[in-house]
């Protein structure tokens, strides 16, 4: 029986996996910073959660979540993205209760039955950031701010910072009358899933990627042109603080986002080197969410990063790295095997990354292993050196070798 894992399920391995470390722990330095607290939210949900927050009408809710009844005949489901757990979280606990804004992240797996393809899995990662209770532009500023920030911090310069604003209940309705004008004489010509859409969701017509919606959507009204004022205040006083706060960013009148809690402020990150799966961070406002969750009014806003696209283009910038030992310590004879395992320890100790050989080979066959797993150093200890209290020592790098007292060891490696 040979197994693989599920489709569009993949594992993640050395040396790649030292890129997302680095995304991680850059992710961490600069999030707390800006005052952004660490959570950790369950993987699965009651499926009513994802259906009453992403709404029906939706990519995920409609074709992508990976739904089941558990043994007790509950309907739950995997989680395909962060927020509405976040939100659950939020109210269930009264965090609102605590100083505003309370300012979350978090890390971890998400589950989409999409098709996979390059830059689209079943399982894939994000890092999301949420905040909540604070309904001013400034908290848009710095979270976008802050998105910037870490992108920047990993080495990460030539990305695009898409804006829109899709305003709020009192100026969307206005404008989706305006969009329905428009597609009225032109929809019987696009895919059926924006027919569909027509009737249920029609901004999304706009976020279409099929090649001739894009072409018969041209000339749409633009939102910017339908924004309440104080949407259109709001969106202005963002912009400025953007460029007040350095942060490059262009208007794109049709980014809607395929999910339906978005209020005002939506945002993508996007880069030309990821081919059509092309955007690896995206976010929003959503001032009513936490009211619909049963919570008090409160406004809030965040953001996801897609970790594989991230580590894809990081790759392209920084290689991963191949870590690699101090030192391995050769051993012959079970005496030797003995103390190399002691002596192995009391280097660790000392905050070295130490290997023993674990016994029993022929040192030539030891040697060949530490040059193969890229050690610095080979310690050499047999029966003589026992007796005599010294080790020898090679540079697998620089081919040097020479005698130390085994007392001598740890000082030797200090400076090594
Ligand atoms: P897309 O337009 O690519 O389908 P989306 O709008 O569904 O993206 P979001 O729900 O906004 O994506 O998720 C935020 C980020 O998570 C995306 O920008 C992307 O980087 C990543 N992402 C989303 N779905 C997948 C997936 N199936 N595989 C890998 N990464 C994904
Ligand atoms: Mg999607």
């Amino acid at each position: 029986m040979k197994y693989s894992a599920p489709k569009g399920f993949q594992d993640i391995l050395p040396p790649e996996i030292s890129v997302w470390q680095r995304i991680e722990a850059a992710a961490r330095s600069v999030f707390v910073k800006y005052g952004f607290h660490e959570i950790r939210l369950p993987i699965i949900e009651a499926t009513d959660i994802f259906v009453r927050s992403i709404g029906e009408i939706t990519d995920i809710v409609e074709k992508e979540m990976y739904t089941f009844r558990d043994k007790g005949d509950r309907s739950v489901t995997l989680r395909p993205e962060g927020t509405a757990g976040a939100v659950r979280c939020f109210v269930e606990h009264g965090l609102h209760n605590l100083p505003s804004p309370q300012k979350f992240y978090y890390a971890g797996p998400m589950f989409r039955y999409e098709r996979p393809q390059k830059g689209r899995f079943r399982q894939f990662y994000q890092i999301g950031v949420e905040a909540f209770g604070a309904a001013q532009p400034a908290l848009d500023a710095e979270i976008i701010a802050m998105l910037n920030d870490f992108l920047k911090s990993i080495g990460l310069l030539n990305l695009n910072f898409e804006l829109n604003s899709i305003g709020c209940d009192v100026c969307r309705p206005v404008y989706k009358e305006a969009l329905q004008l428009f597609f009225r004489d032109k929809i019987s010509g696009f895919c059926p899933d924006c027919n569909r859409r027509y009737n249920t969701n029609i901004l999304r017509i706009l976020d279409c990627k099929v090649e001739r919606c894009v072409e018969l959507r041209g000339g749409a009204p633009a939102v910017s042109g339908h924004l309440c004022e104080h949407c259109r205040i709001h969106f202005d006083e963002l912009t400025g603080l953007l460029e007040t706060l350095d942060v490059p960013f262009s208007l794109n009148a049709n980014l809607v986002r395929g999910l339906d809690y978005y209020t005002k402020t939506t945002f993508e990150v996007t880069s030309e080197h990821l081919g059509a799966q092309k955007a690896v961070a995206a976010g929003g406002r959503y001032d009513k969410l936490v009211k619909e969750f049963g919570g008090p009014d409160t406004p809030a806003i965040g953001f996801a990063i897609g970790m594989e696209r991230l580590a894809t283009l990081l790759q392209t910038v920084v290689p991963p790295e191949k870590a690699a030992p101090k030192v391995f310590v050769a051993t012959l004879g079970k005496q030797a095997d003995t103390e190399g395992l002691r002596i192995t320890k009391s280097l660790r100790n000392n905050g070295l990354w130490v290997e023993p050989s674990y016994g029993g080979a022929s040192l030539k066959s030891q040697l060949r292993k530490a040059d193969r797993i890229g050690a610095e150093y080979a310690v050499i200890l047999g029966e003589n050196e026992l007796s005599s209290g010294k080790a020898q020592w090679k540079n697998l790098k620089e081919g040097t070798q020479g005698e130390v007292a085994l007392t001598e060891l740890q000082a030797f490696f200090a400076k090594a």
